[in-house]
C-alpha cells in the first residue's frame, strides 16, 4: 500500500492510504475514496432490480505529468429515470444535482458519474457511451459502473480522445482504516 497526500483536504499534509483494484499500473489515473464506494454500493443495494446512478464529486490533480481524478463523495441522482437496463439524466435530475453541488462548502467539483447494472456486470452500453460523451466531455471525467449483486465494478474514462475501460483504479482511505480497505479489496472484483 502507498501513502498519498489527500488533494481535497485543507491540511495538505494529511495522508491517505491507497491500494490498487485491478491493474492500474504505477500512475494514478483514478483514485476512489472507500467511503464513496460504500455509498455507491449502498445506493445500488436499495434498488436490486433497476439501475440507479448519480454524480461523482472530487478533485483533479497532476500525478507525474498525467491528470489523476480523485473521487471523494457522491450525489445520488434521486430523480434519474431508471429501468432495469438503462438510466436517463433528465433536466430535473441535473437541477437537483447542481443545487446540491452548489450548496456544498467543501470545494469538491463534479468529476464524473456512476450507475449500477444489477446482476448483469459492469460494462458500458451504447447508451452509457452516449451519456459519457455528451455530459462528461472533460478528458478527466470518469464513469463508474457497479454491479451490486456480483460486487464488481469498472472505471471508464477518456484515453487518447476516446472512451475506454481503465485497467484498474486506486482505492483510498484515511491511513488508520487499513483493515477496512483490505476487506473491501478482498470481496470486490474489478473485471
Ligand atoms: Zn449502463
Amino acid at each position: 500500500m502507498r501513502l498519498w497526500p489527500l488533494p481535497t483536504s485543507s491540511d495538505e499534509a494529511e495522508p491517505v492510504l491507497s491500494a490498487p483494484l485491478g491493474m492500474p499500473g504505477d500512475a494514478c489515473h483514478c483514485s476512489l475514496a472507500l467511503s464513496a464506494l460504500h455509498d455507491m454500493f449502498g445506493h445500488g443495494e436499495t434498488e436490486p432490480t433497476r439501475e440507479v446512478g448519480g454524480i461523482l464529486l472530487g478533485a483533479f490533480t497532476d500525478d507525474e505529468g498525467r491528470e489523476c481524478t480523485w473521487v471523494e463523495d457522491i450525489v445520488p441522482a434521486l430523480l434519474a429515470m431508471g429501468s432495469s437496463t438503462s438510466l436517463t439524466f433528465t433536466h430535473e435530475t441535473w437541477a437537483q444535482i447542481h443545487s446540491e453541488v452548489d450548496s456544498r462548502a467543501d470545494g469538491l467539483r463534479i468529476v464524473g458519474w456512476y450507475h449500477t447494472h444489477p446482476g448483469f456486470g459492469p460494462f458500458y452500453s451504447a447508451h452509457d457511451l452516449f451519456i459519457h460523451r455528451n455530459f462528461f466531455a472533460d478528458p478527466r471525467h470518469v464513469g463508474l459502473v457497479l454491479d451490486p449483486v456480483r460486487v464488481s465494478l469498472n472505471v471508464f474514462g477518456w484515453v487518447e480522445g476516446d472512451i475506454a475501460k481503465f485497467p484498474g483504479c486506486l482505492v483510498h482511505v484515511p491511513r488508520d482504516d487499513r483493515a477496512e480497505l483490505e476487506t473491501f479489496l478482498r470481496r470486490t472484483t474489478y473485471i
